[in-house]
């Protein structure tokens, strides 16, 4: 059934979690960008950012220490070897043309709240009350699956709110909430439960124990491949003073910042559409089908 299903969404680019998509597909996606627009809390910021980003403001972000098996680093033929090559036109020739590789200064954006921090640094401390802001990105994660419901290349939508901590904790309670509302809206049957980000290596399982024993993280579960191993489909994170401390991001009164964003993985609440309700979206209830305005 899966595989039927993702073959009617996808079309294989050759590489797994990397795909094209269907009409049908990205009007859904679309149906449920728009009931995100409806959702922006009031005086919300927009920004939408390209699927790259500063390399240094990644390393300086602390993701390497976190998830290094995760990031993409674009790479040119910048060097003065492989410009000769451009240059004689050999280029294309030579067996192995990726030796000449090097690093950039870009990476591929992994979350979409990352490129936010360093903007809201650079403008000086927050005014009274803090910031909510709505960003989005087509975000990259090196991990490469079959499954219907894990993408290396996939859209994230974000309501990031940047202020005094007991602010970051209201807002996070406030929006699971909201978002169960919206799962319900769009007949998704659901569970709330705390989580952890799959950190790097032995040092990763300590973080990852901390994450749960101090409640940083949940996440909203769907089951979109089987009902024992339910598919997070939105986030809800707190990361106190991380973001503060990294790029001297101070509250009005000099303090550092909090932050804590809804993170909403488009595509995975797409696929999560398409399992719960039929491959046919034309035929799923008038009520979702108005919701989503299809
Ligand atoms: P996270 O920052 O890991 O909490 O990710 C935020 C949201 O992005 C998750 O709740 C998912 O819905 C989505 N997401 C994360 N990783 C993937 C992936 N590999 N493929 C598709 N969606 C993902
Ligand atoms: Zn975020």
């Amino acid at each position: 059934m899966t595989e039927a299903l993702k073959a009617k969404l996808f079309h294989s680019l050759g590489v797994d979690g990397v795909y094209g998509r269907t009409g049908s597909y990205e009007a859904v996606v679309a149906g449920l960008t728009r009931c995100l627009d409806g959702l922006r809390p009031e005086a919300a910021e927009v920004f939408r950012f390209p699927p790259v980003m500063s390399r240094a403001q990644i390393e300086r972000s602390g993701y390497l220490k976190s998830f290094p098996n995760l990031l993409g680093c674009m790479c040119a033929l910048d060097q003065p070897e492989a410009q000769a090559r451009v240059a004689a036109g050999t280029c294309t020739e030579t067996a192995d043309w990726t030796s000449l590789l090097s690093a950039g200064d870009l990476v591929l954006t992994p979350a979409a709240c990352y490129p936010l921090y360093p903007i809201l640094a650079a403008r000086g401390g927050l005014s009274e009350g803090g910031v909510t802001c709505d960003v989005a990105c087509e975000c990259f994660r090196r991990e490469p699956s079959t499954a219907m419901d894990r993408f290396q290349s996939f859209r994230m939508r974000e309501f990031v709110r940047i202020g005094a901590a007991q602010d970051i904790v209201q807002f996070r309670q406030d929006w699971i909430a909201r978002a169960r509302a919206l799962a319900d809206d769009l007949g998704l049957p659901h569970k709330i439960d705390l989580a952890s980000d799959p950190f790097f290596g032995r040092t990763g399982v300590l973080m990852a124990n901390s994450q749960i024993e101090q409640a940083l993280k949940f996440e909203l579960l769907v089951p979109v491949i089987s009902a024992e191993r339910p598919t997070a489909c939105m986030s809800f994170n707190y990361h106190q003073d991380h973001f503060g401390e990294t790029w001297d991001l101070k509250t009005h009164d000099g303090a550092l910042a909090h932050t804590g964003c809804v993170a909403f993985g488009m595509d995975r609440l797409a696929v999560a559409l398409f399992a719960t309700h039929g491959p046919d979206s034309t035929a799923w209830p008038l009520t979702l089908k108005a919701r989503l305005d299809l």
